[in-house]
């Protein structure tokens, strides 16, 4: 037989290559920006068009290359960061590997413009398909930009498989944070189709995190720190009652980059035992330092899985110091070290000294007079007795309360309202409807709903049955747009990240069909006038969370399946709980709300809601 074997072509073996290192839109950004860090930028700029797809072009004022190095860098295993095997055991560089622009420029059309410090005259070179098209001097500033265009023009098949653009432009915006949280000592500018997402100053580690993911979280941070011979852990944990439903905000650095473990989330997770309400997620931005020839890092193409020389050491430390600073954060105020105290005073008392407080008294107060006297003519502190001025103004504060079964109960009772709030008021869930004999339903397990028929019984689950019926009106208010909405007295402000306002605007308009009301969108702060009806006041941040986190994970673009994947999201957090009592009428409700239902036997996940039992199944039992 003839000899068959033969070396690929470089552009080939690039174009496999790139297989492994430019997955999508967001591997080319990952790979950009980390070049950028690594020539010493102090300003990065990211600009993207349709999500990626067109236009990924990042802007560096760092070191640049040569003429020949720019010529060069496009080769396959081309780097500057190592010389040797024994380099490899002790990396500071993001990359080492030589291999991410060499993918990127077989994929896609490629353009370079660099200059080093002492050039006086730039590079510019354009390349396609790893072919040179172009070279020629350029008068350009100093540092390096590259332009990545119609990323995979060459690969129908993995242009197709890209998902929509929101998806594509969460991974990058993915990304985005985990360098720039890595480097919060780095400007970073990020465009998206012309319009700025992020604009990052320079600042500590602390400001980042609040200018990435909004003001407010700068009162949930608690921060951590230690210090053994194997590892240096600094960052800051978020604390246990401000944990998300949905997983996120947690972020693992090793020796500034970012990794996924895990191991090591698990011993977060752990030492937040006990702290977290059911289904939450720690939140934590960690970073390790370890000396770098005691971990391994070229275990993966992309980088973010390592390996350590002593995991479970750094597991036990992580947890213990999570631990510590859990159990310090409640009794110790949280000082931020970086913060100017002298910020803290107000302005007229900045430099003076403090005045004793002088004790004055009221030589003319009667304890026993009816009427009270506060202070005499000598005070100037005057009370009036509290007195509505008519009935009629407090009558029309009540207005619209009375629906509410909480506030009326109260204003009936007199009974403080902290008493309801920690009570599991389930009958809210119902309007009160005819009564129906009470002998046809029996909870079970304060999970099913047991009724007998006619062939023997039916058995329900409670909280799948209810997303059923949840889920079709949802689903019909935002067709039919016509929702009820109770408006709320006092608007209610919730706080998000900038990229979380963003997505709950993008479905403002469903959102209303259902009946929320909004009254602003700041940047990283919703205000909500009106809420769905079957929806409590204290549930709807946790309710709106969920729901950013379902479009996270599922992002349909538009249309039908957006408005389901919303009807369904609303429906899975509303529904009643599993573990939750029902008294004869609720159940009773709800299977006659059920059975309304257009398909009242699967769940709006397709899981079965009822079963049934038959009388000569239950016959067998017994022979
Ligand atoms: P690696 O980062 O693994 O070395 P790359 O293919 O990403 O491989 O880059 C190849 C080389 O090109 C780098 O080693 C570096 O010398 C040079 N380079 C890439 N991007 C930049 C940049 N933004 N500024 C300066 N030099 C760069
Ligand atoms: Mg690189």
């Amino acid at each position: 037989m003839a000899d068959i074997i033969q070396l690929l072509p470089d552009h080939v073996a690039n174009q496999i290559a790139a297989g492994e290192v430019v997955q999508r839109p967001a591997s080319v950004v990952k790979e950009l920006l980390e070049n950028a860090i690594d020539a010493k930028a102090t300003s990065i700029k990211l600009v993207i068009k349709d999500a990626g797809k067109t236009l990924v072009q990042v802007i560096d004022n760092g070191i640049g290359m040569s003429t020949t190095d720019a010529r060069f860098c496009f080769e396959r295993h081309a780097t500057s960061k190592i010389k040797s095997a024994d380099d490899l055991f002790k990396i500071n560089t993001k990359g080492f590997r030589g291999e991410a622009l060499a993918s990127i420029a077989a994929i896609a059309h490629v353009e370079l413009k660099t200059k080093t410090e002492d050039q006086e005259i730039g590079t510019h070179i354009t390349i396609e398909g790893s072919e040179v098209s172009s070279q020629e001097a350029a008068v350009v500033p100093k540092g390096t930009t590259i332009t990545v265009k119609n990323l995979f023009y060459n690969i129908p098949a993995r242009r197709n498989f890209l998902k929509s653009n929101t998806v594509e432009t969460r991974h990058i915006i993915d990304e985005f944070h985990r360098v720039a949280l890595a480097h919060p000592q780095v400007e970073f500018i990020f465009l998206n189709n012309g319009s700025s997402v992020f604009n990052l100053p320079a600042s500590n580690i602390r400001q980042r995190i609040v200018n990435i993911f909004g003001t407010k979280t700068n009162e949930k941070l608690v921060p951590v720190s230690e210090e053994t011979d194997i590892v240096k852990v600094e960052g800051f944990i978020v604390k246990p009652q401000f944990a998300k439903k949905s997983r996120g905000e947690q972020f693992f650095f090793v020796n500034d980059r970012f990794i996924k473990s895990p191991y090591l989330h698990h011993a977060i997770h752990s030492a937040f035992e006990g702290l977290l309400k059911d289904g939450a997620h720690p939140g934590y931005f960690l970073f390790l330092e370890v000396a770098p020839e005691s971990i391994d890092i070229n275990i993966h193409p992309t980088k973010t899985e390592i390996k350590f020389e002593d995991e479970h050491s750094i597991y036990a430390m992580l947890r213990a110091t999570t631990k510590h600073s859990l159990g310090q954060f409640n009794i110790a105020p949280i000082l931020d070290f970086e913060k100017n105290p002298t910020m803290e005073t107000p302005y007229g008392f900045n430099g003076k000294n403090p005045k004793a407080p002088t004790i004055e008294v009221d030589r003319n107060f009667n304890p026993f007079n009816s009427e009270p006297n506060f202070g005499s003519s000598n005070t100037s502190f005057k009370q009036q007795p509290f007195k509505p001025k008519s009935s009629a103004t407090w009558e029309a504060m009540y207005v619209g309360l009375e629906n509410d079964p909480d506030n009326y109960r109260e204003s009936q009772t007199g009974i403080a309202s902290i008493e309801y709030e920690s009570e599991e008021v389930t009958g809210s869930f119902f309007e009160s409807e005819e009564k129906k004999p009470s002998d046809i339903t029996f909870q079970l397990q304060k999970k099913y709903i047991i009724s007998p028929v006619k062939s023997g019984m039916m058995i329900i689950h409670q909280n799948l049955a209810h997303q059923r019926i949840l889920y079709e009106s949802f689903l019909k208010n935002i067709t039919i747009k016509e929702a009820i909405s109770q408006q709320l007295l006092f608007p209610l402000q919730l706080h998000f990240s900038t990229l979380d306002v963003e997505i709950i605007k993008s479905i403002q308009e469903q959102l209303e069909h259902t009946g929320f009301g909004f009254s602003s969108f700041k940047k990283d702060l919703i205000e909500i006038s009106g809420i769905p009806v079957s929806v409590k006041e204290s549930e709807i941040k946790n309710v709106l969370e969920k729901l950013v986190s379902d479009i996270n994970n599922e992002l349909p673009e538009a249309g039908f399946s957006q408005n389901d994947l919303l009807a369904k999201s609303l429906a899975k957090n509303l529904a009643i709980k599993t573990g939750t009592l029902l008294n004869i009428e609720e159940q009773e409700h709800l299977v006659h709300q059920l059975f309304a239902c257009k398909e009242p036997t699967v769940s709006p996940t397709n899981k079965p809601v009822l079963m049934m039992l038959d009388i000569s199944d239950i016959d067998k039992k017994f022979m």
